[in-house]
């Protein structure tokens, strides 16, 4: 298993590194910072949006 592939476990959002620094605002929740720009070519949205829609929605996993 990879260590650091991405940002965090369970999150699917890009580790930020050199050349895809964290520096982008959120599309959903407009917090400053919250995703690289390969996050938003992926069209992603933060791991606290992401969080609320996959968990709080109709409670289905994955
Ligand atoms: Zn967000």
């Amino acid at each position: 298993m990879a260590t650091s592939h991405y940002a965090n476990p369970g999150s699917a959002l890009r580790a930020a590194r050199r050349g895809n620094p964290r520096n982008l605002p959120c599309p959903t929740c407009k917090q400053p910072n919250r995703l690289t720009p390969a996050d938003v070519r992926r069209g992603y949205q933060c791991d606290a949006c992401a969080d609320r829609e996959e968990g709080a929605g109709d409670g289905r996993p994955g």
